[in-house]
């Protein structure tokens, strides 16, 4: 292919401003779907992607218009797969910024415009969803050129919906994106920009080719993974498959090589031709390391070898995911998983109880603590609360901080401002944008991983959204708290707190076991505590006998079913220094952070 009839571009957007809809309105237009396969959305192809509006892989599609071959390449539209995104971008050339012409510009949208601007894209802003009766598109054009710096004069204004503007971006993309450049007779450079599994084809990785050509036989190498394998396919997405023999230099499309694992295929990787390779791989590649962690266990413990096979099927689809087997007193055998993020975590998580059937328990998410041990010890990475070493070993322990940009209406700033501030956030920063507060904080991962979103949203109504970038680790004054139940410490419940915060959160905890911990024959106490020191105590009264008495006599029938729900409720009953838990207390302690 002329290299100059080439347009590569992803489109960046906030959640909802109409990113899907327009790309299937550009598929549409170009004759790659009737109207009738148009029915469902075509780019978000999973379940949840779609209920979420999220697009979690990577997809990329092959138009044609007026003569030109226009790449679009969808990218994961959240904070916990910045990588992904990255890397989606490098393949591009330009980028179209969707705007929803009500809400304007959004934080989300900002963090994605700054990784295009930084890969040198030439963005074009399309003013979506003009058909709206609130629709502002000259405020929301002035908005993209205060707050992004984007010169949005020559703006399209554009309906996804009702299919206003559509011709005009296409033409924007080929008048105002560049043309990818590129040697098309130096060795193969290709870079691996993503790969999912498919049942019929086996690993399929979409690729970018940088320099070369990549053909249907070809042998490769994997430059990162050290791997060599036969291209066994070659084709792209319109957004039917079509196979084809070869991808140019500055096309991209997609390649399986008889691959079974998306683990062997690592984002970013640059593939050249195993016979004749490159010098040197592409720029930017990073191995993706998991940043939340969490214990997943099945609520009967009959599920485990189900729930082993199907994380064991999740991880072929998705590298970025990692999982051991644990053990834990309190909830029996599990895995302890890591994850790219909170949403990445429930991802999995819903996945595994939809998709798979499963009823899990999910351990409080914890983040990667450094611990340095004294005389010279070394260095640990603390996954797990219950693998914390005796702090007298410990000369300094370091977590994990975040860059945190919030956007919210003005009414709700006061109560946003005190929950960063309340996470041990540290304000840097406080601006005005198109009516909107802009705050900037630093906050440590430990804080945020619990519930911050949630909470962020119920406190502003979910007006105010979020964004974050990793800044690197500090050192804390950071404990393990334990909780012990009749002297006897639970696994599960355990966490790694800040020592400012350990008392409010001992108490909390306590206080919440109290209620669902049932009476026994004797006085139980819970209490939390940070090595052998009690930060917080509850007790729960004794049970009077007489009051078994009277509830269990009587009615012979009521007495039986009594006796058979006792029975089914002792299977899921773990015991503590001779107090029995029922598994609902922890996941209802658990659940609610
Ligand atoms: P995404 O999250 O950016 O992919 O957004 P979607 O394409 O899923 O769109 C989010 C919602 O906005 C859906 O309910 C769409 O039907 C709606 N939408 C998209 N484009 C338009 C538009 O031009 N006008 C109106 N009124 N609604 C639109
Ligand atoms: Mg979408």
């Amino acid at each position: 292919t002329d290299l100059s009839k080439i347009r590569n571009f992803s489109i960046i957007a906030h959640i909802d401003h109409g990113k899907s809809t327009l790309a299937d309105r550009l598929i549409q237009r170009t004759g790659g779907l009737t109207e009738r396969e148009m029915s469902a959305q075509v780019l978000d192809n999973m379940d949840i992607e779609r209920e979420r509006g999220i697009t979690i892989k990577a997809q990329t599609v092959r138009l044609e218009w007026k003569g030109h071959v226009l790449n679009l390449m969808d990218t994961p539209g959240h904070v916990d797969f910045a990588y992904e995104v990255s890397r989606s971008l490098a393949a591009c050339e330009g980028a179209l910024l969707v705007v929803d012409a009500a809400q304007g510009v959004e934080a989300q949208t900002l963090a994605n415009v700054y990784q295009s601007i930084e890969h040198d894209h030439e963005i074009v802003p399309v003013i979506n969803k003009i058909d709206l009766p609130a629709a502002e598109p000259e405020r929301v054009k002035e908005e993209i050129e205060e707050v992004i710096g984007l010169d949005a004069s020559n703006a399209v204004l554009a309906s996804a919906k009702s299919g206003i503007g559509i011709d005009e971006v296409l033409d924007a993309i080929i008048e105002r994106i560049p043309a990818p450049g590129g040697d098309a007779d130096a060795p193969l450079k290709a870079m691996l920009v993503d790969s999912w599994y498919d049942p019929y084809l086996g690993v399929v990785i979409l690729v970018r080719v940088m320099a070369g050509t990549l053909k249907k036989g070809q042998q490769i190498k994997f430059m990162q993974a050290g791997t060599t394998h036969l291209v066994d396919r070659v084709g792209c997405f319109r957004p039917k498959i079509e196979q084809l023999t070869e991808l140019g230099v500055g096309e991209i499309g997609f390649i399986t090589a008889q691959i079974k694992e998306v683990a062997q295929t690592a984002v970013g990787d640059t593939i050249t031709d195993a016979k004749k390779p490159a010098d040197a791989p592409l720029p930017g590649f990073q191995e993706v390391q998991p940043v939340v962690f969490c214990g997943l266990f099945p609520v009967d413990a009959n599920d485990f070898d189900k729930l082993r096979e199907s994380i064991h099927k999740l991880r072929l689809n998705d590298a970025s995911f990692s999982f051991e087997m644990e053990t834990s007193a309190a909830l029996g055998f599990g895995f302890r998983c890591g994850f790219l993020g909170l949403l990445h975590l429930e991802i999995i998580q819903e996945r595994l109880s939809r998709e798979y059937d499963l009823d899990l328990i999910t351990t409080a998410p914890s983040v990667v603590y450094e611990i340095e041990l004294t005389h010279g010890n070394g260095q640990l990475e603390l996954h797990n609360p219950a693998d914390m070493p005796d702090p007298n070993t410990i000369e300094e322990i370091s977590e994990p901080w975040i860059q945190a940009v919030i956007y919210v209406p003005d009414e709700y700033l006061g109560s946003i401002l005190k929950l960063c501030q309340d996470r041990r956030g540290i304000q840097k920063n406080l601006t005005y944008v198109g009516g909107r507060a802009q705050v900037t904080y630093e906050l440590p991962l430990n804080e945020v991983v619990f519930d911050f979103y949630d909470r962020l949203k119920s406190i502003s109504r979910g007006y105010a959204s979020f964004d974050y970038e990793q800044i690197g680790y500090r050192a804390g004054d950071l404990v393990k708290m334990s909780i012990l139940v009749n002297g006897e410490p639970v696994d599960a419940l355990s966490m790694i707190v800040h020592r400012s915060v350990a008392e409010s959160r001992g108490r909390h905890m306590c206080e919440r076991l109290k209620d669902l911990i049932p009476r026994h024959l004797f006085k139980i106490p819970i209490q939390a505590a940070i090595g052998g020191k009690v930060i917080a105590r509850e007790t729960i009264a004794a049970l009077r006998k007489d009051v078994t008495a009277k509830c269990y006599g009587g009615d012979i029938t009521r007495k039986r079913k009594l006796l058979e729900k006792q029975k089914e409720g002792k299977k899921r009953m773990r015991e503590y220094g001779s107090v029995q838990i029922p598994q609902e207390a922890f996941i209802a302690a658990l659940r609610m952070g």
